[in-house]
């Protein structure tokens, strides 16, 4: 039984990195995937955010590199948005710094400029690209990446990048990939449509997965049976319940997102996320959630899934997701690594259906606690609408985690996003993240060093070279 990251045996470049990162027993997923991506096999992992993922796939890949000396680009990351690719890319930087490894964000949009440094930051070499599938589509028509040597390909929420459209393009880009290659897919939930796809890419893998509910295990989990006519004040009287640091709302759809911000904000320090923001606009507001000065945050589902913000205390879905999947999202926004976390459902009397599908795929029945005194009496549990009475424990559902749940489509904003989210580019912030103004536009992860103010010891230097050749050609174009 694997005990702490010592016995992975990892290069001391990276045990470093683990250090300055403050890690110190891996999770679950990283005891698991971490040997068999070490071994080389290909693999396919569910697992949600927050479940130390991230870190289960790129600690192995940088040992791999330590290990062999760089030899041009090594690893693809593919991640369905720019902020995921932001992110994972900082925490590349962060475990990398000793083993001298570079990366790259790669995501879409921006103007010429941008355009025209990014190509060069890529021509200036690096071990990892992390992007988003449309923008590396574009520089791979261009001729401007070569991957013809690449040696591990990550595809990370893969579901969400499948509910995205991104799957052609996926295959457009494994053209250009040796076979030779290791694959590891990591998905949160595991549908037909993924393991399908996977066959397309992947050869004889190891499966992981953890249990649907695991993430959920420090999350306290109940409902309030509530018309919509009562959310409002509903949401207003829990804000108003405790000083909250971290909160997020989510609502069905920019519209209520609006409305609701609309309402919240003579009352509590809130901020709209959603997709008719500027990237500019959504990377403020993030970094302002991030680092506490925003602490109440309404979005849609397009915060549902990868941004990574330690210490949620609170989720509230003003809706019911009618995806349930989508469900697990969002509660996964709280309780990450080891925290505790709150979510609490809003259910109203035509979505019964949709939260016992909930209940369902997680295999648990959450609890429906009475509106507070002073609210009228909110809709009835109705046994006949497939969901079952909140007084009778006796009425447990059998849950069936196997079944299939004929999906309803609901309109994603985050779908018609997809590829927006794809329209504009950062500066390559990457290494100016070492650099005194980066901690302004760029979703912070609060969690991961900067290597210049952590350890700056020029002593250390890589031996591959360090990231600065990436910095000054960014910088210079
Ligand atoms: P992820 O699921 O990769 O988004 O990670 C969720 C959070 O857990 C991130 O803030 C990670 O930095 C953190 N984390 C991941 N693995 C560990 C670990 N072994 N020890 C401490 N924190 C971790």
């Amino acid at each position: 039984m694997i005990l702490n990251f010592s016995q992975f045996n990892f290069e001391s470049s990276l045990n470093e990195g683990l250090d300055a990162m403050g890690f110190e027993k891996p999770t679950p997923i990283q005891e698991q995937a971490i040997p068999a991506i070490l071994e080389g096999k290909d693999l396919i992992a569910c697992a949600q955010t927050g479940t130390g993922k991230t870190a289960a796939f790129i600690l192995p890949v940088l040992n791999k590199i330590a290990q062999s000396g760089s030899t041009g680009l090594d690893t693809l990351i593919l991640a369905p948005t720019r902020e995921l690719a932001i992110q994972i890319d900082q925490q590349i930087q962060g475990f990398a710094y000793f083993v001298g490894v570079s990366s790259i964000p790669v995501y879409g949009g921006g103007d010429g400029l941008v355009w025209e440094q990014q190509k060069r930051a890529l021509e200036s070499g690096a071990e990892i690209i992390v992007a988003t599938p449309g923008r590396l589509i574009a520089l791979l028509a261009g001729g401007k990446i070569k991957l013809d040597n690449l040696k591990h390909l990550v595809l990370d929420e893969a579901d969400r990048m499948l509910d995205m459209g991104f799957m052609d393009d996926i295959l457009t880009i494994v053209n250009y990939l040796p076979k030779d290659r290791q694959t590891v897919l990591f998905s949160a939930t595991m549908p037909p449509k993924i393991r399908q796809f996977s066959k397309q890419l992947l050869k004889e893998p190891e499966e992981i997965s953890l249990a649907l509910g695991k993430t959920a295990e420090g999350v306290t989990q109940s409902a309030y049976l509530a018309y919509d006519s009562q959310k409002e004040e509903l949401v207003k009287h829990i804000l108003n319940q405790k000083d909250y640091e971290a909160v997020i709302i989510f609502a069905g759809t920019k519209e209520k997102v609006k409305s609701l911000y609309k309402s919240l904000k003579k009352h509590f320090q809130v901020e709209a996320f959603h997709s008719d923001l500027e990237q500019v606009e959504r990377e403020k507001i993030m970094s302002n959630f991030k680092n506490r000065s925003l602490k109440i945050l309404i979005g849609t589902d397009i915060i549902s899934r990868g941004i990574d913000v330690v210490g949620i205390e609170l989720v509230i879905n003003f809706d019911t997701p009618s995806d349930p999947e989508d469900y697990v999202h969002r509660v996964g926004r709280t309780a990450r690594a080891d925290s505790k976390g709150a979510a609490i459902t809003f259910v109203n009397d035509k979505d019964q259906y949709k939260f016992k599908r909930i209940e369902s795929l997680i295999g648990l029945e959450i609890e429906k606690i009475p509106l507070p005194e002073g609210f009228e009496n909110g809709p009835s549990y109705k046994e006949g609408s497939g969901g079952y009475s909140k007084n009778k424990g006796k009425n447990k559902p059998k849950f069936d985690k196997k079944k299939n749940f004929k999906k309803e489509v609901p309109k994603r904003e985050n779908q018609s996003s997809a590829k927006g989210s794809e329209t504009s580019m950062p500066r390559r912030e990457n290494n100016k993240a070492a650099n005194s103004d980066s901690k302004s536009s760029l979703p912070q992860r609060e969690n991961i060093p900067n290597p210049k103010e952590h350890i700056p010891s020029p002593k250390k230097k890589s031996k591959f070279g360090s990231r600065s050749n990436v910095i000054d050609n960014t910088d210079n174009s």
